[in-house]
């Protein structure tokens, strides 16, 4: 099928997302004036739909800012540090060293403990780390590295941070919606996520979870961004309901509707839907004889990393499965050469996983010899 005869174009990027047709729908809401009660009331649900996503009770806030992912990472890495804090930063793929590269770029202290992409995160290492320096005050970590595609244990690492008395910074923006993230009982500090990954909502929003009370305490940090100041934020949000600089009104409308589909679904559920896509799909790349990045037991519920098979352009690729209706997403950095990223996020369907699966399968066999061992009715489809 060619994506002319699809009735859309299959986004396996991890974000944007193919979204629902009622969050779609939403973005034509009506005109708004962000300091009138429609507002006011909009911005209150949508910041408690975010702390009942992320699984915090009463005690747990949201701030919601207008600007993609990193905005959020962003203020939570420059809000929370006091003066003179230290940032610890775990970094094992792109996102883990952009937070550390956030925490440098705004003058903070920084340290960094470098395993080295698609590896997983070493709790003694972290242990043996935050004995030996008093200085660190956060810790900053990535729950889905989607560099690799690699899930790191959080909770394990919070654990071990706050048994040193410090603080986590979790960017959870490709986890967020489909990965339970129990604030109210793992204690995570802090933690950013985006409207458009797992939650499915539409690009233009982040927002930062954490304490009401430590929220509260950002009064006495330093203030080293003004927009992306959580204290500022918080206290717009939070005493006056209105939001300090203009929204993206209509993005909000998008996440309103995503975020009550979402808890409709549950985020186990929708985390244990976007599995069986990723386990679908990666059975249908190990028959085409293609290699996955990441051993199974380290593998994210939402994207899988590719190895490019020997002798086959990306951008030739690209293009084919382009027209076939899929976007595919390239590898960063370093693994851009030999590397390729399928995301599972979003409204996909197992007949998508499949369709792609076939058109991945019919390019190859135009452009490499038939895969020793693999079976003969994928022969057949791919002469
Ligand atoms: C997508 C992503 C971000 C933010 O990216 P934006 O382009 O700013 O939305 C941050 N961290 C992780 C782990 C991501 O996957």
């Amino acid at each position: 099928m060619s994506a002319r005869e699809r009735d859309r174009l299959v986004l396996m990027n991890p974000g944007p997302v193919n979204a629902d047709e009622r969050v779609r729908a939403a973005l034509a809401g009506p005109d708004m004036c962000h300091r009138e009660p429609e507002f006011a009331a909009l911005l209150t649900r949508v910041r408690s739909r975010l702390v009942q996503v992320c699984g915090g009770d009463r005690d747990w806030s949201a701030v919601v800012l207008t600007g993609s992912g990193t905005a959020a990472v962003e203020a939570a890495v420059v809000s929370a540090p006091p003066r003179n804090g230290t940032v610890l930063a775990l970094d094992n793929g792109h996102y883990g060293q952009r937070m550390h590269d956030i925490a440098a770029a705004h003058g903070i202290a920084t340290r960094r403990l470098e395993l080295g992409w698609g590896n997983p995160l070493d709790l003694a290492a972290l242990d043996a780390a935050l004995a030996a320096d008093s200085s660190i005050t956060h810790v900053t970590v990535v729950h889905h590295e989607t560099s690799t595609g690699m899930r790191n244990d959080v909770h394990a690492v919070a654990g071990l941070v706050h048994r040193h008395g410090r603080a986590v910074i979790v960017d959870a923006v490709s986890s967020v919606g489909a990965d339970p993230l129990d604030l109210a009982d793992s204690g995570l500090d802090w933690v950013a996520g985006s409207a458009n990954k797992n939650i499915e909502g539409m690009p233009g929003l982040s927002f930062v979870c954490g304490r009401r009370t430590a929220f509260e305490a950002l009064g006495q940090a330093p203030t080293r961004s003004y927009y992306l100041d959580l204290h500022r934020n918080f206290l717009a949000q939070q005493v006056n309901t209105a939001p300090a600089f203009t929204p993206g009104i209509p993005a909000f409308y998008a996440l309103d509707t995503a975020l009550e589909l979402l808890l409709a679904e549950g985020v186990e559920a929708r985390g244990r839907r976007y599995l069986a896509l990723a386990e679908r799909l990666r059975a249908g790349l190990e028959r085409l004889g293609l290699d996955l990045l990441l051993p199974a037991g380290h593998r994210a519920n939402s994207l899988t990393a590719v190895r490019l098979p020997d002798g086959v352009p990306y951008r030739e690729m690209h293009d084919a499965l382009r027209a076939a209706g899929f976007v595919i997403y390239a590898g960063q950095e370093h693994l851009a050469k030999n590397y390729f990223r399928l995301s599972t996020m979003g409204c996909m369907t197992t007949a998508d996983v499949d369709d792609f699966t076939a058109a991945l399968g019919a390019f190859l066999g135009q452009v490499r010899p038939p895969v020793p061992g693999a079976s003969a009715a994928d022969r057949k489809e791919n002469p």
